[in-house]
């Protein structure tokens, strides 16, 4: 059986970074085992897009995604000059569509500078400036952020599997972990052709997998993870040229893994809408609906079925299920979502289904938890409910894990290098302890 130093499973931006900083900070053989033949194939390819400024994140609820955010966007702005990627800070709109939403807004602007950005960044508009600005936009009042930034994390996650691949990093390509078994020595994993690996540590950055192979070695008790397919249209190339930055709207559900589709500028300059949150049953559902609604109904039933079943009594939560599942079907459904804050879209200016992606959400018995979650088990470490802005934080987020692999004493095993990382790590992790 071949033996690793350290195994990460999944090659998403979050195992690619991680791979790149483990592989710059210690010598040691170590793998990237990825299911499909390529990086960032599922939601890291599949997404918004844009790099997140940390101000509409309560530094109280969600402190790792918050501190990640904001550490993250100087090291993707400096990567992205330094390797000729996609960099375009469009800038994004966030719009209060009813009065209510104004008080939504305030708090931005406060969580904005205790997650630590500068003052310009943000401003507060009323609706006559937000007209000035982009006059197709109707909203209550609005809050500019100048630094969303529109890239392509594919690219991303593609240039930091390299700087692994560059310092010894084993690419798994096309291998499927299917079992993995707690031994004395190590993890031992099972893939799918039957062969095995036996990593001495193993960090489990499986994305919507994740919780599948934390429960394969008897964590996660007491959690359950649901897939919500997030799609997208391809808006009408003249009528999307009229508008210049991203609009998104205040969340009307923040319980909920529910926001109303935004209108969004890429980082090739296409504009979409999307995206919407349909259950589906697995994280690899892209398209169809009555089949993986169907499938849907298992995945409700499995256990812990506590979580779930509180779900299901709640009326609103069934309703919004509903809603999306309506907006998946119907392009004048979800249209009419975008219509509340661009009331000149019409359904004929989505012109094509653009890319689907799945977010998977944990609940454990206080319904959907905010921050991504971190489970241990003597030779492996776990990140699931890794979701938005997961994206934007994974340089940080991942110092941050290795930081506390190696405060665990589970990569003791493997002599320190001086040949570097492409950032700094220990300015890096400090910012987590800041606060
Ligand atoms: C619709 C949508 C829009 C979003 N927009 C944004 C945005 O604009 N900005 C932002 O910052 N974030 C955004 N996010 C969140 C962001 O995309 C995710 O947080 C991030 O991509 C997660 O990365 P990951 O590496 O953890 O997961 P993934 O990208 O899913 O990677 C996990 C990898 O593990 C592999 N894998 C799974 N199981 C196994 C197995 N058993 N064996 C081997 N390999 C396995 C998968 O093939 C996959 O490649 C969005 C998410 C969604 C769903």
């Amino acid at each position: 059986m071949k033996k690793f130093d350290l195994v990460v499973v999944g090659g998403g931006i979050l195992g690619c970074a991680v791979a790149s900083w483990a592989s710059g900070l210690f010598e040691g053989k170590m793998a990237v085992v990825e299911r499909e033949d390529r990086v960032a194939a599922h939601t890291s390819g599949r997404n918004t897009g844009v790099v997140h400024r940390p101000f509409y994140l309560d530094p109280a609820k969600k402190r790792a995604f918050a501190i990640s955010a904001q550490a993250s966007y100087g090291l993707w702005e400096d990567w992205a000059k330094r390797n000729g990627l996609p960099w375009s800070p469009v800038g994004t709109l966030e719009v209060a569509v009813e009065g209510e939403q104004l008080s939504v807004l305030k708090n931005y602007m406060r969580f904005a500078k205790e997650n630590g950005m500068t003052e310009g960044e943000t401003e507060l508009l009323d609706p006559q400036d937000v007209a000035k600005l982009e006059p197709l936009v109707r909203c209550e009042g609005a809050i500019l952020c100048r630094t969303d930034t529109a890239v392509d994390f594919a690219a991303f996650a593609d240039s930091l599997m390299k700087v692994a691949m560059s310092n010894g990093v084993e690419a798994l390509m096309g291998t499927r972990v299917v079992d993995l078994k707690e031994r004395e020595e190590g993890v031992e994993v099972v893939l799918h052709d039957g062969g095995r690996l036996m990593a001495e540590c193993l960090v489990n950055c499986a994305g919507g997998g994740a919780m599948d192979l934390a429960k394969m070695l008897g964590i996660a008790r007491g959690y359950e993870d649901l897939h919500f397919r997030g799609e997208y249209w391809r808006v009408d190339e003249a009528f999307g040229r009229k508008l210049g930055h991203n609009v998104y709207s205040v969340p009307r559900h923040a319980e909920f893994p529910f926001l109303d589709p935004h209108f969004i500028v890429r980082s090739d300059g296409s504009r979409e809408v999307g995206p919407n949150a349909v259950l589906v049953a697995d994280p690899y559902s892209y398209q169809g609906f009555a089949k993986t609604a169907l499938k849907s109904v298992p995945k409700l039933l499995e256990r812990p079925i506590l979580p779930k079943l509180r779900l299901m009594a709640n009326p609103r939560f069934l309703s919004l299920v509903s809603q999306e599942w309506q907006s998946s079907i119907s392009k004048s459904a979800m249209c009419e979502r975008v219509r509340r804050f661009i009331p000149s879209l019409s359904p004929s200016l989505l012109t094509r289904r653009g890319i689907a992606g799945v977010r998977s959400s944990v609940i454990d018995e206080d319904g959907f938890v905010p921050e991504a979650i971190e489970l241990e088990s003597p030779h492996s470490y776990h990140v699931v409910n890794y979701n938005s802005p997961g994206a934007t934080g994974a340089p940080a987020y991942s110092a941050y894990v290795l930081y506390k692999m190696m405060s665990g004493g589970q990569l003791d095993h493997m002599k320190r290098r001086s040949a570097g990382t492409i950032w700094d790590f220990d300015e890096v992790v400090s910012r987590f302890g800041k606060r």
